[in-house]
């Protein structure tokens, strides 16, 4: 393999290292594979250059921003194999890389896609209803989120170049935030690889992303309270970065994905033979294993009922004694290496530490066989198991991370005991617990919540689907409080947030609606002569809307309705039950039946632009209609949304009111409409 020069991609042009340059070696066969380093980078410019290039990202709606996503992460699909290719020197396996690219783009996928389902094809995002602030309703509130105005600031650790790389990306470019990205230098060429892809996809507006192959120089020192910087790796590091000046000072927000030692629990339901049992141990297993252990969600402490530890420990060092450890590319390797020999050294030495109050009972930290020609120099590791039989008495298991293929069993006496001691790793990212007992569940969701950021019940029913112990979920949140670092990434949209501000508008209702494009209460409605479900996509603007006639409902349009739909409920058909009812005081029309005489009220029925009723949403029946109550509604354009080149989602807000305008019901009605041009009819 010869020696690839990790190039820094800043202001839009690639620089190749120069100076101090820092030498990468395979972590299979110890031989030089990159050479880094940012000497000659002008960071102050590149952060510049973000902020002033990259209000193009800004100028994008969510939804353009969700296209770009979809793009980039298809250029990497579409190139997956030449990262594969290039994976295996970190000493990964083809199936430890599949989590990095494909989980990576797959991240950038189920961003997309949330960006599309469930943003405005829009620059700001509504948050929450309006405030009434008022007496009659003229001064109102609203919060709202717009794009932070800086520039994302992401310094990966080395462990999944890529997933690490666009886990990050996939919020901060959904919110319109351009990023500089500081891979870990150990694998800052796959991150570069990948990187390099999305460049040259073309999708990228100028100055959206920026990369920076080698230290991070003095980046930081020209941050402002516009950027945001999200850190993963270890707390050390953590530590001192959140105590730089800059960042103190400018109150630079600080995201820390940091150590973290995570614990999977056996219910103590889970005999021998069970499913549950059967689960933990391969789960365990799996988490020591892939990606040679080195995850920050990998299971680091084990515990299990007093009783089965002998059991415990018996199965899993027998799956334990089946593992190929070696290149990950030769015939039967299960497990590669770690990535560099300064990891084996590290991991070797925590083990070592660990051991002086656990006694190790599977593996030698010292010895491995493993398969592959010139591996001698590699950076490989057996699997070793520990076990402390004083979990109380015993700091260093809670304390010490070992990131490799290390585990330490640990006796429990009863689920409270368990908790507690899965507490005491002081905040981790991922809690299981192999159970089938509700009670159990009950205990972990109300004692372990506060510390753990996930938390898996792995059980018979969900086996079959389940996603792990050790998977991040772009849907899910990342992060935990504590020694984890107290920071939170993904979580689906929540994680876009991050990369926005909040704040609070005031005003009158007019006035705001027309800042925010969504109609808000109290704002005037534009009734003009043609009804609103005449109007194509385009042409409908928050407040376009009609008040109707009124309608009569009658003793006999109760009954009709009872009969032909088969509701006959005491409420409308039984007037001495109905008398009764502390809420209806007699006969009242049924909640359907406002709902479709309302919609016989505001329907406009030709064929036009309105293609389908797309269902309501936020219901509420305020108070109800008795025979002889006369009713009538409004229909007001609130909001929108494109959906496809052809058609977008409309929603109505519908008031409905009685013949003293009191208000019997409301609620939002969405349709789907076409934009012009597109019906061929
Ligand atoms: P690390 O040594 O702390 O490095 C992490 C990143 O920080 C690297 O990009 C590193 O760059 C950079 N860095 C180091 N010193 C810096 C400084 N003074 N200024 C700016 N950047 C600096 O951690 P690591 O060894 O790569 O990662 C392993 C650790 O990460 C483990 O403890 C693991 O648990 C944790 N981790 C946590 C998560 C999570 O989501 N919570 C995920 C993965 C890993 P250089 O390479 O240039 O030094």
């Amino acid at each position: 393999m010869s020696v690839r020069a990790v190039e820094s991609f800043a202001e839009g042009k690639w620089h190749a290292p120069t100076g101090d340059v820092q030498e990468v070696r395979s972590a299979v066969t110890g031989e030089v594979v990159a050479e880094t380093g940012s000497d000659g980078l002008d960071f102050a410019a590149m952060l510049a250059f973000a902020r002033a290039r990259g209000g193009a990202l800004r100028k994008l709606t969510f939804h353009e921003r969700a296209a770009i996503l979809k793009a980039l992460a298809q250029a990497i699909m579409a190139r997956k194999e030449e990262l594969y290719d290039l994976s295996f020197a970190s000493g990964a396996t083809r199936a430890d890389s599949w989590i990095d690219i494909e989980g990576g783009a797959g991240t950038l996928f189920a961003y997309s896609s949330k960006g599309r389902r469930e943003l405005p094809n829009q620059r700001l995002l509504i948050d929450g209803d309006a405030e009434i602030l008022g007496k009659t309703g003229t001064f109102i509130g609203q919060h709202v989120y717009t794009s932070l105005q800086g520039a994302a600031v992401h310094i990966n650790a080395f462990n999944f170049p890529i997933w690490g790389m666009l886990e990050k990306l996939g919020p901060a470019l959904l919110a319109g935030v351009p990023a500089i990205v500081k891979p870990a230098q150990a694998t800052g060429y796959i991150a570069e690889a990948a990187f390099r892809i999305m460049v040259e996809s073309g999708v990228l507006p100028d100055g959206a992303l920026q990369l920076v192959s080698g230290s991070a120089g003095d980046l930081l020192d020209h941050l402002t309270a516009q950027d945001v910087v999200a850190f993963t790796g270890s707390a050390r590091t953590a530590m001192l970065l959140q105590r730089h000046p800059v960042i103190a000072r400018e109150a630079v927000r600080f995201t820390a994905e940091r150590d973290s030692l995570n614990a999977s629990i056996l219910g103590s339901d889970a005999e021998p033979g069970s499913p549950e049992f059967d689960l933990f141990v391969k789960e365990v297993v799996r988490e020591m294993t892939v990606k040679a252990g080195q995850k920050c969600t990998a299971i680091r402490r084990a515990l299990v009922p007093a009783g089965l530890v002998d059991a415990v420990q018996d199965a899993i060092s027998s799956r334990l004694a089946k593992v190929t450890v070696g290149d990950p590319r030769a015939e039967g390797v299960r497990m590669g290496a770690l990535a560099s020999r300064e990891q084996l050294d590290d991991v070797r030495g925590r083990v070592r530490e660990l051991a002086k109050s656990s006694s190790i009972v599977f593996g030698d930290p010292d010895t491995v066989e493993a398969i592959g020609e010139h591996v001698a120099n590699g950076a490989f590791m057996a699997p070793v198991l520990l076990r402390t039989d004083t979990p109380w008495d015993n700091d260093n298991v809670h304390e010490i991370e070992a990131f490799g293929p290390v585990s330490t069993l640990i006796p429990y006496n009863d689920i409270d005991d368990a908790i507690a001691l899965a507490n005491q790793g002081k905040g981790s990212l991922a809690l299981s617990v192999m159970t089938h007992d509700p009670a159990v569940v009950q205990e972990v969701v109300l004692q372990a919540g506060a510390w753990h950021g996930r938390i898996l019940f792995l059980d018979r029913d969900c086996a079959g689907e389940s996603t792990g112990h050790g998977s991040p979920l772009p849907v899910l949140v990342h992060g935990s409080p504590g020694r984890a670092g107290g920071g939170e990434e993904m979580g689906g949209i929540r994680g876009v947030k991050h990369y926005m501000q909040r704040t609070a508008l005031q005003g009158s209702p007019a006035l705001l609606t027309k800042a925010i494009r969504q109609q808000l209460p109290g704002a005037p409605m534009d009734e003009s002569a043609e009804h609103p479900f005449r109007l194509y996509f385009e042409e409908i603007e928050p407040g376009r809307g009609i008040a109707t006639g009124a309608r009569t409902v009658t003793l006999e349009d109760i009954e009709h309705f009872a009969h032909f739909t088969g509701d006959t409920f005491y409420a409308h058909m039984d007037e001495e039950a109905a008398s009764k009812s502390p809420i209806f005081g007699g006969r009242v029309a049924h909640g359907y039946l406002i709902l479709s005489f309302a919609a016989g009220l505001f329907v406009d029925p030709a064929p036009g632009p309105v293609l389908a009723n797309y269902g309501l949403e936020r219901l509420r029946f305020v108070k109800p209609i008795k025979p002889g109550d006369a009713m009538k509604a409004t229909l007001t354009a609130k909001s929108k949304s494109l959906k496809t080149p052809e058609m977008g989602e409309v929603s109505w807000a519908i008031a409905v009111t009685n013949q003293n305008d009191e208000l019997v019901a409301t609620y939002d009605l969405l349709t789907m409409n076409a934009v012009r041009g597109s019906l061929t009819t």
